[in-house]
């Protein structure tokens, strides 16, 4: 996402930890239609469970996300109010949304099952039987979703534009330490257990629809095609044609994702273009989609996809899918947010605003879609990880400076630094750090105030990124993400996993990262005290090792940099 107490339910006493690393395996199957009168999804859903583990699971927890929108007072609803927003809290009828007609069976036999005491978007499903390790089983459900207003949060409607997004109920995560049951928030939304996905979606055959996973329909990528070359887009209009009474059923399949989104307006200008990748060569098909009103601001937009998907491909690993989409959505939520394969912008002001976001969000592919962290419990691998990455994309593309901050008299600073991207980040940090208002980074995300979300999760990561860079060398910073993202790539990374894949691919020890500028809101400062004799003195705040660059000139020539590592 980009802006605008983890709750674990074990279901058994025992720890679980000590055991080897082990992921889930959940496979989907759901066929849905859409309502676009009433705003309903009316679906049927199959997954299938695999359990991986050394535990026998009697219970499966299940995400029922859609009745985050369904009263005054849910998990959400609290959040948002929290934090100044009373829209949900005081929404009609009409504008809630909530999911029903809930009947999980196995083999057409049902199963006992009930929704959590304090939780209404939590479910759990008692097994017939204990689910051995190593063991599978299926269950079905028919479901029906009321589309809440797409004004509160990600799963919504605005009139006929439908964002289908966090919609489908979806088995918890249970790793080694435990089930990660957790209620639906804006922030630090995923952890999520990888697999496949089977989806069919019906609607009125003018809808165009961009999802996750890969459209099996030969007469719909015609059609895709075929919008794709129209490139008269300007005499749409931005009201919605009636809905045609034919309908079709567009069917999608993918694997290694963890999470399925679709987004459906009957007004999309479509762009289609295509990347090859740095590594392996293979070309990933991209897609911009986008409503009449804004065809001039993402005119360039599927170059922004492209160039996205090839330098992230670059800095951490080749792209896994075939296909790559950015949509336009009027979300409430923050400037854009992030599903695998597909990404939903909101109203830009520009088109380096557009772009900046797009990086961001066609970013957290990889940092959320494939290395697939805990962002409730550590959302600095996801969120921060990928906002270092989209700093080193800014640079790339926009050397020359430009500020997304709208703030008055900020635009000299600008002119005056030769790394705005960076000094964008270094200012929101201060804003709260010079107060000592800062949080540190290993709190969970819902420990963090809303100002802290944005300027520590993605900000002060993205600068401790870049100082662990500057100590590394772009090289081996290079070669570490490329491990990380080799060795954890469609699997559950810790941060723990991470910090050993750095700690090997550089050589040295990272405390002073993982412990010291992550785990903790010590200000480090670092002041020369003396030059005599050739020997440079200095004078630190750190307790331990902390790397710091000392640059030397003769008169107007430098010397150079080196680094010390701040010990005696
Ligand atoms: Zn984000």
């Amino acid at each position: 996402m980009r802006p605008g107490t983890l709750i674990a339910f074990l279901c058994s006493a025992n720890t679980l930890f000590g055991q080897a690393y082990f992921q889930q395996q959940v496979d989907h199957r759901i066929d849905v239609r859409l309502d676009d009168v009433g705003h309903f999804l009316h679906a049927h859903e199959t997954f299938t469970y695999t359990n991986n583990s050394t535990t026998a699971l009697d219970t499966i927890w299940i995400h029922l996300w859609p009745n985050a929108y369904r009263e005054k007072h849910t998990t959400l609803s609290d959040q948002l109010a929290t934090n100044g927003d009373l829209d949900l809290h005081f929404a009609t009828e009409q504008e809630r949304g909530w999911i029903d007609s809930l009947d999980f069976r196995t083999d057409d036999v049902p199963l006992s099952w009930g929704i959590h005491s304090q939780h209404i978007d939590i479910g759990w499903i008692k097994l017939r039987a204990p689910l051995a390790p190593g063991g599978t089983t299926s269950i079905s459900t028919p479901f029906r979703v009321k589309i809440p207003d797409g004004k509160f949060s990600r799963l919504g409607h605005t009139g006929q534009a439908y964002y289908i997004t966090q919609w489908y109920p979806k088995p918890a995560v249970f790793d080694a330490n435990g089930w990660h049951a957790m209620p639906y928030l804006g922030n630090g939304e995923f952890y999520s257990e990888f697999g496949t996905f089977d989806v069919t979606i019906t609607l009125p055959d003018n809808y165009t629809v961009g999802a996750t996973g890969n459209l099996q329909n030969v007469d719909e990528r015609e059609r895709m095609n075929r919008l794709a070359e129209d490139i008269a887009p300007s005499e749409k209009s931005n009201d919605f044609p009636i809905s045609s009474a034919k309908t079709k059923v567009l069917h999608y399949t993918q694997d290694r994702v963890h999470d399925f989104a679709w987004f459906a307006d009957k007004r999309f200008i479509v762009r289609k273009s295509e990347v090859a990748l740095p590594a392996d060569g293979k070309t990933v098909t991209t897609w911009a989609l986008y409503t009449p009103k804004n065809a001039e601001l993402w005119s360039d937009a599927v170059s922004y996809v492209n160039e996205s998907v090839k330098f992230y491909s670059q800095w951490v690993g080749d792209y896994p899918y075939d296909a790559c989409t950015a949509v336009d959505g009027t979300i409430s939520a923050g400037g854009g947010m992030e599903y695998p394969m597909i990404t939903v912008i909101g109203n830009m002001n520009d088109k380096m605003g557009l772009d900046n976001v797009i990086a961001h969000e066609v970013g957290h592919n990889w940092f959320y879609g494939i290395l697939g962290s805990n962002e409730r419990d550590h959302a600095w691998m996801d969120e921060g990880m990928n906002s270092f990455v989209e700093l080193l994309y800014m640079r790339k593309h926009f050397p020359s400076g430009g500020f997304n901050i709208g703030v008055p008299g900020l635009k000299k600073l600008t002119q005056r630094t030769t790394d705005a991207h960076r000094l964008q980040s270094e200012l929101g940090y201060r804003l709260n750090a010079r107060r000592n208002l800062d949080q540190p980074l290993s709190l969970t995300s819902r420990a963090f105030t809303e100002t802290n979300y944005g300027t520590m999760v993605y900000m002060k990561t993205a600068l401790i990124m870049d100082h662990l860079m500057a100590y590394l060398g772009e090289e081996i910073m290079d070669r570490c993400l490329q491990a990380y993202f080799e060795e954890w790539k469609f699997k559950h990374p810790q941060p723990e996993d991470m910090r050993a894949v750095f700690e090997r691919v550089s050589a040295k020890e990272l405390g002073w990262v993982f412990d010291g500028l992550l785990g903790t809101t010590r200000k480090v400062d670092v002041k020369a005290a003396s030059l005599k004799g050739g020997t440079l003195t200095f004078r630190s705040t750190a307790t331990g090792e902390f790397p710091f660059p000392i640059s030397a000139w003769n008169g107007p020539d430098s010397l150079g940099t080196i680094w010390s590592t701040g010990t005696k």
